[in-house]
Formats: C-alpha cells, structure tokens, sequence
C-alpha cells in the first residue's frame, strides 16, 4: 500500500519517502536495537513535543544506546520538518535512535555506533469514536526481564501478540496485565477508570510505558477538580467501572465503548478530560 506523505531526516539532510537506512547486517535489524518516540502535530499545535523528545533520549541510554541529538535539537528539526507539509493534515512526530553494529559477541549494541533519524509523516487525527478491549492472556514484562522504561521498538511484539489475541475474540484491542495479575495498559495506550466520580489510572511501577499524555491528562483532570489517582487496579475493579477510557499520544483521549461483555457509553469524565486536553494544547506557548 502506498504510504502517506513522508520525510525523514538522516545524516543532516531531509528526504522524501520511506528512505531505505538499514542492511542486513544492521545491528537494529538482527536484534532489534531500536528506540522511538511518537509526538503529533495537529491544528497548529505539538503538544508536549519537549517530553517527547527528553524520553526518546532516556530510551535510547536505556537500551545501551548513545543519543547523538539534544532535545533541543529533535524540536528545532522538528519545527523545520514540519514547514514540508501542507498545515492542515495531522503530522506524526517520529525520532528514533539505533545501532549499526554490535558489541561484545554482536550481542549488545555498540553506542558508538548509534544513529538518529526522525521521520514526520502525514497521519489524520481520528474521530473520538472509542474502541473495545478485552482482557489479554498475554503480560507485560518486568524491568528484570525486558528495558520496559524505554519505549523500545523490541517491547512491541508482546503488544502486537495481545492486539491479535484481542481481535480474534472480537475486541479491538487488548487490556494487559502486569506479571501480578494488575492492570497495566491497553496494546498501545494507557487505561483509565472512572468510579463514582473518582478517576483512577494504573499506579505507574515500571511495567508499562508511563505515557505522556497519561501524566498530562491526570495533571489537567486534578487540576480541574477531579479526584484523580493513581494506584493498583484489577480486572474486577475495571468490571465495575462506570467509564473507562484510554491516553496515548496517537488519538489523545478516547472513551472506551466495550470491556469484555460489558458495553459502556462514552462518559461524562472522558469527554471533559479530552476537551481539557484541547483545550490546554491551544492554550500553552509553542515549544
Ligand atoms: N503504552 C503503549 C504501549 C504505547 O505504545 C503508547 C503510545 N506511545 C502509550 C502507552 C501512550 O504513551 P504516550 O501518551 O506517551 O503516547
């Protein structure tokens, strides 16, 4: 299928297109020495690009690789990137790190050997339409066993084998749990509940990505004057939610319409920690 609108800036120049960066003796390639960052640029705004850009770089010193681009730098590439679309489609926002060569035995990626490209391409911003998950058999890593505080290109198979379980049961998506049995986080987004007015998100322990516009929208719903907080949920306690709804960067927030067997309507505290969302993005400076 063709691919949208795409630029991608490597070794100091931008080219147009799914520019071909790796062989197949690319570290990257063999073993999966990648880590990445998804921003947006939408309606004029990219709202916590400055996150965005600080995380990619502790990913990448998580992984063992050495990031070769200050924060400031992925923003201001970002900025000049952005000038080559039209302004009014959606943008997503994607720095990423890798190794070229291996260490010890190849295993290890060699740091020096780090390379940086961001790749913006044009992605429409969806409809807040919402979407089903169920329960996945499937877990998330530990720190010990997997580097689950970076957002690291390897993590994503387990993901990727939850959204497949999840489909095949019907459901869009899939809510996974953590080695303990609590919930963590959907295949691609964060997960929040809301009880008797009170909104609760898993408590961030290092299992799931701690998402960025997770913490965003638990700061605007606190400071809007919901109880917001964070702590160790279950699937019972998702069972008899009155809303549930999911953050990530790609959609912002969106209600979810169906866990399991239940079908939920798209709530009051969803819909008002979205507007929030909005807007505070048009409202806060340009970084
Ligand atoms: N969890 C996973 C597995 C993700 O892929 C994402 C999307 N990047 C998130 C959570 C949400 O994180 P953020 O809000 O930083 O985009």
């Amino acid at each position: 299928a063709a691919l949208s609108t795409t630029w991608t800036f490597v070794d100091g120049d931008w080219h147009e297109g799914n520019v071909a960066l790796v062989g197949p003796r690319s570290h990257v390639f063999w073993l999966a020495s990648s880590v990445f960052d998804g921003a947006r640029w939408f309606e004029g705004v990219a709202p916590d690009l400055d996150r965005h850009a600080a995380r990619v770089n502790a990913s990448a010193i998580s992984l063992g690789l050495k990031p070769t681009k200050t924060p400031e730098e992925i923003i201001g590439l970002t900025w000049d990137g952005l000038k080559k679309f039209d302004g009014k489609t959606a943008v997503y926002i994607r720095p990423m790190y890798w190794a070229e060569h291996g260490g010890y035995m190849g295993v290890p990626a060699d740091p020096e050997s780090t390379r940086f490209c961001l790749c913006l391409y044009e992605a429409p911003m969806l409809p807040p339409a919402g979407f089903s998950i169920g329960v996945s058999s499937f877990r998330r890593p530990s720190l010990e066993t997997m580097p689950t505080d970076a957002k690291a290109g390897c993590l994503y198979p387990n993901n990727g084998r939850s959204i497949l379980e999840a489909k095949a049961r019907g459901f869009d998506n899939a809510l996974v749990l953590d080695m303990l049995g609590n919930v963590a986080e959907t295949g691609s987004s964060n997960i929040f509940m809301v009880k008797d007015s009170h909104v609760f998100t898993p408590v961030a322990n290092g299992t799931f990505l701690s998402g960025i516009t997770r913490a965003r929208t638990i700061k605007l719903l606190a400071d809007y004057g919901f109880r917001t907080t964070e702590k160790t949920l279950t699937v019972k306690d998702f069972r008899e939610a009155d809303e549930i709804f999911s953050t990530g960067n790609h959609s912002k927030v969106v209600p979810i319409t169906r866990f399991e067997d239940r079908d939920l309507q798209p709530g009051p505290v969803a819909k008002k920690a979205r507007a929030l969302y909005w807007d505070w993005a048009h409202s806060t400076p340009v970084n």
